[in-house]
C-alpha cells in the first residue's frame, strides 16, 4: 500500500480531519454573517494561544515570510536601526528584508547550532539608538531554541521594538507575549498552528501600533500596510462587514478549528507535550548514536530535531529508504551544512504513534545504509520517556 504517508517535516505538517474538512467546505461569503463569527472568533482565539490579551492580531493570506515582512515594513522607516539576533537561515533572511525598507543593519550571530550570548546583545544595545530588534525564536534550519523573554527585557530597557518570528514556535513553545513583552510574535499557519499553508498571523503590541502610527513616511509596501488591514481586523472583530482584500475564506475556517482545539487541549498542556515527544525523539537518536543540532539540549527546540548523517551515509540514499518506509523527512537547510543533516518536524497534533512510527523508520533504513547499531533501541528508549 502507497499513498498513506506520514508527513514529518517542520511544515507542513499532518492536519486533523476536522481542518481538512473546513477547508474543503462550500466558500461562503466574505461579508456573511456565519463567516463574520469565523472570523471575529479566530482572531479572539489567537489572544488566548499567543497568551496577549492586549495584543492587536492580524491574519492575512500569504505565507510565514510574508508575516516577517509585514512586521518589518510597518515598523521600518529609512535609517532606522535595526538589529538582528541570527541563529540560521531566518535570521539572515530578516536581515534581507529590513535592508530593503532601508533600515541600516547590524546582524549578531554566533556558530551554527548556539545563541547570541545576552552580554553581547546588551553590549550591541548600548551602543546606538535601536528601532527594533529581531529574534528567530526556533530557526528552523538549526532546531536553535532561543529563550525570547530576557532578550526582550533588554529591548525594553534600550527602548527597542522586539520582534519574534514565531514561524516555527507559536503553538509549540511557550510564549508569553504580553508577559514577556514581546511587542511582535507572528507565524505561519502550517507550522505548529496546524492549518494548511497560506495564513500569515501577527500579534502586535499597543506600543508596536503606536510606533506605526506616528510614522513619518508612508509604508513601502501597499498590500502589507496596517492602514488598510487594521480596520479590517477591527471590523471582523466588532462582528461589522467589511472589505479591504478578500479574505482566505476556507483557510480561516480551517484556522478558527484548528484555534479551538488549540484552547480546548489547554496551551500549557500543549507545550508540555511537544516537550514530552522532543525529548523522546531526541533521545532515541542518541541511543541509535547519532549527532544532534544543536549540541545542548537546553536550546534544542521542541517543534523539530536536526540530524547529522552518519559518518559515510550518503543523505540522499537515506531518505530514499526514509521515503520507501512511508515517512517524510526533509533535508538540511543551512547552505553551509546543507547535505550534512536531515530534519524532522514534530509538532502540531503529532501523537506518541508518529513518533515511534518515525524512529522505526529510520532505525530500517539506517540497517539499509548498514549502519551498526543495536536494533529498536531507539523506539525502545523513546517508549520509555513517551510512557513516564
Ligand atoms: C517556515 C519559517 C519561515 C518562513 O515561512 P514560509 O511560510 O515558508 O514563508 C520563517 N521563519 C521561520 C522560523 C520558519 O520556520
Amino acid at each position: 500500500m502507497k499513498g498513506r504517508k506520514l508527513l514529518m517535516i517542520p511544515g507542513p505538517i499532518e492536519f486533523e480531519p476536522d481542518v481538512l474538512q473546513a477547508l474543503g467546505a462550500p466558500t461562503d461569503s466574505h461579508v456573511s454573517a456565519d463567516f463574520i463569527e469565523i472570523f471575529g472568533n479566530s482572531l479572539e482565539l489567537m489572544r488566548t494561544v499567543w497568551q496577549s490579551p492586549t495584543g492587536q492580531p492580524f491574519i492575512m493570506a500569504g505565507s510565514g515570510t510574508l508575516a516577517m515582512d509585514m512586521a518589518a515594513v510597518n515598523l521600518i522607516e529609512p535609517n532606522d536601526n535595526v538589529l538582528i539576533i541570527s541563529t540560521g537561515y531566518f535570521g539572515e533572511r530578516y536581515a534581507n528584508i529590513c535592508k530593503r525598507y532601508g533600515a541600516n543593519v547590524t546582524i549578531l550571530t554566533t556558530e551554527v547550532g548556539d545563541t547570541v550570548s545576552l552580554n553581547t546583545i546588551e553590549e550591541e544595545l548600548s551602543s546606538k539608538k535601536y528601532k527594533l530588534l529581531t529574534i528567530t525564536h526556533v530557526d528552523t534550519s538549526t532546531s536553535v531554541l532561543v529563550d525570547p523573554e530576557p532578550i526582550a527585557k533588554l529591548a525594553k530597557k534600550y527602548d527597542t521594538l522586539s520582534i519574534l518570528d514565531g514561524v516555527c514556535s507559536v503553538a509549540g513553545e511557550e510564549i508569553k507575549q504580553d508577559k514577556w513583552g514581546i511587542d511582535v510574535v507572528f507565524t505561519a499557519s502550517q507550522k505548529a498552528i496546524g492549518v494548511p499553508p497560506g495564513l500569515a498571523l501577527l500579534m502586535v503590541s499597543e506600543k508596536a501600533m503606536n510606533v506605526f502610527k506616528n510614522r513619518k513616511t508612508l509604508v513601502q509596501n501597499y498590500y502589507a500596510d496596517f492602514t488598510n488591514w487594521l480596520p479590517i481586523m477591527e471590523a471582523y472583530e466588532n462582528r461589522n462587514p467589511s472589505y479591504f482584500g478578500t479574505p482566505s475564506v476556507n483557510l480561516i475556517s480551517a484556522l478558527e478549528v484548528s484555534l479551538q482545539y488549540i484552547v480546548s487541549e489547554g496551551i500549557e498542556n500543549r507545550f508540555l507535550r511537544h516537550k514530552q515527544i522532543a525529548t523522546a525523539f531526541r533521545e532515541a537518536m542518541l541511543a541509535l548514536g547519532l549527532q544532534l543540532l544543536p549540541f545542548q539540549k537546553d536550546i534544542s527546540a521542541n517543534t523539530l530535531t536536526a540530524i547529522y548523517y552518519p559518518e559515510n551515509i550518503d543523505g540522499g540514499t537515506f531518505l530514499k529508504h526514509i521515503g520507501n518506509n512511508d515517512i517524510i523527512l526533509a533535508g538540511g537547510l543551512l547552505p553551509s551544512h546543507k547535505t550534512q543533516y536531515f530534519r524532522v518536524g514534530h509538532m502540531g497534533s503529532v501523537n506518541n504513534n508518529d513518533t515511534l512510527a518515525t524512529i522505526s523508520a529510520i532505525e530500517s533504513s539506517l540497517i539499509a545504509c548498514n549502519y551498526a547499531f543495536e536494533t529498536g533501541i531507539g523506539v525502545k528508549t523513546a517508549l520509555k520517556i513517551l510512557n513516564s
